[in-house]
């Protein structure tokens, strides 16, 4: 059974709350919000709603605000919101959708026309969710994939390139893995970059961090507004977690156990200068490493 879904229904009134929530808290987790300071801060919590039902008329901050406001922030931007309206003349529905609702319901509500509609919703919700999984996740080890690593490459590079700030990406790459692969198979060399993924996956604490495996045995780091000394430290405590995970491997000439080798970049964009540079910078230093003996981090900034 799926877990049920969270639905978030905004309205001044009390009795609206009421009516609604009974008609959907059978079959979805309801929480309700009295005025739209307080429906933003549920949209922004840590279970947020698959689904929001928003009262355009409200004292304060209307329904109108509420949305142009979930739309603009990038953590809520993606939760569908269906307006909930007494006022059902064209001019008002078509600012709903033009705003970004999905959907426009007239009061007085009619249950069972809302249970379908949010039940279409609800499942449209999950569809999304579900291909967005698929095409940002690494389907091994489950940590972002190269796709979702070169888009947030791109993103954070241009912003930090407007507002003056470094960037520092590492470069992760396992140690003699050829051999690990031809000595233990390659389904035992599955279950090793699965465990290397989450120790590395672990290590990152920020938020705006992200740990990617971007190829075969090689993953990559992304940390926005971080320095060459911070990103070498966390450098370092990736390496030392990889080598205190303990996996045997028989035939490294480096180490017995299971070790990467890393190479950490930071730079500050230059106007329109392509995040390629980074990259490139990254992988100089990965190979620098290797040629140092493996088991290390080389470090480069400009
Ligand atoms: P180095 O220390 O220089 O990095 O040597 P290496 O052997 O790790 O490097 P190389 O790039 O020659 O070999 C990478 C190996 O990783 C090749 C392949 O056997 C293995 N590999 C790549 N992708 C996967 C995968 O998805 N699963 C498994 N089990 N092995 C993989
Ligand atoms: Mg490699
Ligand atoms: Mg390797």
């Amino acid at each position: 059974m799926e877990a049920k879904a969270n639905i978030l229904v905004v309205d001044d009134s009390p009795e609206n709350l009421q009516v609604i929530s009974a008609v959907l808290k059978q079959d979805y987790k309801v929480k309700v919000a009295i005025n739209g300071e307080r429906a933003l801060a549920l949209a922004t919590s840590a279970e947020p709603p698959d689904l929001i039902l928003l009262d355009v008329m409200m004292p304060g901050m209307d329904g109108y605000e509420v949305c142009a406001r979930l739309k603009q922030n990038p953590i809520t931007a993606r939760i569908p919101v269906l307006f909930v309206s007494s006022r059902d003349d064209e001019e008002d529905e078509a600012r709903g959708l033009s705003l970004g609702a999905i959907d426009y319901i007239v009061k007085p509500i009619r249950p069972s026309i809302v249970q379908a509609r949010v039940r279409n919703h609800i499942e449209l919700k999950r569809s999304r969710d579900l291909l967005e999984r698929l095409t940002t996740q690494d389907h091994l080890t489950g940590i972002s994939n190269r796709r979702r690593f070169d888009d947030s490459l791109h993103a954070e590079w241009q912003r930090a390139a407007r507002t003056q700030t470094p960037v520092s990406l590492i470069a992760i790459d396992i140690d003699h893995f050829k051999a690990y692969n031809d000595h233990y198979g390659h389904p035992g060399g599955d279950q090793c970059l699965i465990k290397v993924a989450r120790a590395l996956a672990a290590c990152v604490t920020r938020p705006t961090d992200l740990v990617a495996r971007c190829g075969g045995e090689e993953f990559g780091c992304l940390l926005p507004s971080t320095d060459n000394t911070g990103a070498s430290r966390l450098a370092e405590q990736m390496r030392a977690a990889i080598e205190a995970l303990g996996l045997e491997h028989a035939q490294s000439p480096t180490h017995r156990h299971v070790t990467i080798s890393l190479g950490v970049s930071t730079a500050l964009p230059q106007a329109d200068e392509p995040a390629q540079a980074l990259v490139d910078m990254a992988d100089a230093a990965l190979y620098a490493a290797k040629g140092a003996g493996r088991n290390r981090f080389v470090a480069r900034s400009r």
